[in-house]
């Protein structure tokens, strides 16, 4: 299927624009074939429909802190200048949280494009990227688009990461392996013994990637102490996102925590001026207020518990989620029983054959999704 990203958009803007006229002969520029092929990324459905309730791209239900707000509002007074090229204050503020030095931190316009700008820094054409799947649906994109080769290695069937079986995958042609935890769109975390234990058997010249974008609703008995791992392993990038538990997905800021050496590679590689300022202040402004930020997210946890007891207790299967969705294994029905839910006023995010994937919400949400798993009967 041809697509991107930015697919839907680019057709509509060609639709409403002068090239409609019909005086212009179809272009003869050839496309790269890595492009052409690329899968479709499919965003979570948006909530056009009034009172819906969005539950399909793994957001922060509550609206931004009336502190947040008030920095962002401030800092609309500069919109004419660039911002600081490398979020300095931010980056200092996270290394400091990290315990890292500041040369060890790398900001960008969220964690989506630095995984990108990590991919640009370490992979030629040919090279393997191996990943679990299914997995975040970023990942193979950003590879193919990078002329690298995506190396899928299929989950477990309780949706964990099959750590052994990404180990075994590794080739002279590997350069980077993407570990998810918790999984999009599973939900389970790796451990922290499990994962030494990856590391301790790929090789050091091979570069994991560990994206955390979900780290902070784990409450699982062996966590992953990312700084234990990040002092022992130089090979090691950690992604972090103000998107999910920071409630910032709309301003688009994320960034890698690494050895100042690899940071390096990744800074020359990212887009100048990545981080825009309003992100830039925004980001700042919560690290300031994550203890408020902390009770949201213990809300949003206590909500996944108690969905995930009912979904249990309804007959259904699911896999063990340490993030701010769960995963509904609804196989052949999923399109149809997606469908059904978005016109009862639910969006979810289905992956057709497969199962859907449904954020965690506001209690009034998840009761809605309650009512309508019922309906559908365990799996
Ligand atoms: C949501 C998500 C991200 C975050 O992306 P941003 O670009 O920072 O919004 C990264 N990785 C995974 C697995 C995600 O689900």
């Amino acid at each position: 299927m041809r697509s991107s990203f930015h697919g839907g958009r680019e057709r509509a803007g060609r639709r409403c624009g002068r090239w409609h006229a019909g005086r212009v002969t179809s272009p003869q520029v050839p496309q790269r074939p890595a492009v052409q092929s690329l899968p479709a990324y499919v965003p979570g459905a948006r909530a056009d429909l009034g009172r819906a309730h969005k539950l399909s791209s793994n957001e922060n239900p509550f609206p931004p802190l009336p502190s947040v707000r008030d920095a962002v509002a401030r800092a609309a007074g500069a919109l004419n200048r660039y911002p600081d090229m490398f979020a300095t204050e931010l980056v200092e503020a996270l290394a400091a949280k990290h315990h890292v030095e500041a040369g060890s931190i790398v900001a960008g316009c969220g964690s989506v494009a630095v995984l990108g700008h990590v991919l640009q820094g370490f992979c030629d054409a040919g090279d393997e990227v191996v990943h679990a799947w299914r997995s975040f649906e970023a990942y193979p994109i950003l590879v193919q688009l990078q002329g690298a080769v995506s190396v899928p290695v299929p989950l477990t069937v309780d949706g964990r990461h099959d750590l052994p079986a990404m180990a075994a995958a590794v080739t002279e042609r590997t350069r980077v392996m993407l570990v998810c935890s918790p999984n999009n769109p599973t939900g389970p975390a790796i451990g922290h013994a499990e994962l030494l234990e990856l590391l301790a058997a790929v090789p050091e010249r091979v570069l994991v990637v560990l994206d955390e974008a979900y780290v902070e609703f784990v409450r699982s008995e062996d966590p992953i102490d990312s700084e234990q791992v990040l002092a022992a392993h130089p090979n090691v990038v950690v992604l972090r996102t103000f998107s999910k538990a920071y409630g910032l997905a709309a301003l688009r800021v994320g960034y890698a925590v690494t050895h100042p050496d690899l940071a390096r590679a990744v800074r020359t590689a990212s887009t100048p001026f990545g981080v825009n300022h309003l992100a830039q202040v925004a980001a700042m402004a919560s690290l300031e207020a994550e203890g408020e930020l902390a009770e949201r997210v213990e809300a949003v946890v206590a909500e996944r518990e108690r969905v995930a007891e009912r979904l249990r207790a309804q007959g259904w299967g699911l896999p063990e989620s340490q993030a701010n969705f769960v995963w509904l294994p609804t196989a052949d029905r999923t399109v149809d029983l997606a469908s059904a839910a978005a016109r009862q006023g639910v969006l979810v995010r289905p992956f057709a054959g497969e199962g859907m994937r449904i954020s965690i919400g506001e209690a009034a949400a998840n009761d809605r999704v309650l009512e309508l798993t019922r309906a559908w009967g365990g799996a």
